[in-house]
């Protein structure tokens, strides 16, 4: 076989794979419609909704096909609408919004600040977002009432200096609502760690979906059972995890929501 030949089996098996890949795409779009999707009821549209299974990960599906939502995402709004009824004055800082939230938040509160982290931009404000490292946060001292992180805190180089900056800002009784994946069975352990150099990788590198990286975030730490513990030793304030199940709102296996409360 030669070159030509070669190159064009090549071509030919690359469009064999992604024409059996657009089939696959469809076909599960169909069964999605057909079989997978429930009616329920979505705490971010605040109506009747469809959620559809996208795939077996329990914090990640199913979606809202409204909103766009996520089970982690739905969990965090239902425990936050039992414990504020209005958010219209409540001062709130979101780092890393998804869509969903930052929509919901945005058209809730007219006091809510939304942040995304882009190392080396000086600007502060890009679009509707601030440049904020959550090391080192621009806000003033005790002037916010709620921060929220929904799966932030796996990815910050040094988590516990973001822990005490947004204790700071929080005012005092103030909470901090969020979300991590939690490692069973195992202690908070490292996987990565920021040189002079960039990452150095102490496990083998996991990334998790990012809306504004295409490579995604690196995952610096698995959180583990000592979570709570860890934080209430390392800042003034408390921390709980709480579990929210609610089939009705497309959350079917328990997600712990965390809460860190200022003193
Ligand atoms: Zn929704």
């Amino acid at each position: 076989m030669d070159l030509r030949d070669t190159c064009r089996s090549l071509w030919m098996t690359r469009s064999a794979l992604r024409v059996q890949a657009e089939l696959k795409k469809w076909r599960r779009r169909i069964r999605w419609l057909a079989t997978e999707s429930r009616l329920g009821y979505c705490p971010l549209c605040e109506h009747a909704a469809r959620f559809v299974d996208t795939s077996d990960n329990h914090r990640e599906s199913p979606i809202c096909l409204g909103c766009g939502s996520v089970p982690r995402q739905r969990a965090l709004v239902r425990w936050l609408r039992a414990r504020f009824p209005s958010l219209r004055d409540v001062r709130i800082h979101e780092s890393s919004p998804s869509l969903c939230t930052h929509q919901l938040f945005s058209g809730q509160s007219s006091r809510y600040q939304a942040s995304y982290y882009w190392p080396g931009l000086a600007n502060r404000v890009v679009g509707d977002f601030q440049n904020v490292d959550l090391g080192a946060q621009p806000f003033a001292d005790s002037g916010l009432d709620l921060v929220v992180t929904l799966d932030v805190l796996e990815h910050v180089p040094d988590p516990m200096v973001a822990l005490r900056e947004i204790e700071r800002t929080l005012r005092s009784g103030g909470l901090h609502v969020f979300t991590v994946p939690r490692v069973a069975h195992c202690e908070t352990r490292r996987r990565a760690r920021l040189t002079a150099n960039g990452f150095e990788h102490l496990q083998r590198p996991e990334y998790h979906c990012d809306p504004i990286s295409r490579q995604g975030t690196l995952v610096v730490t698995d959180w583990g059972n000592d979570l709570e513990a860890r934080i209430a030793s390392d800042t003034s304030s408390t921390c709980v995890a709480e579990w929210v199940c609610d089939p009705s709102m497309g959350i079917h296996t328990p997600i712990e929501i965390f809460t860190m409360q200022k003193p």
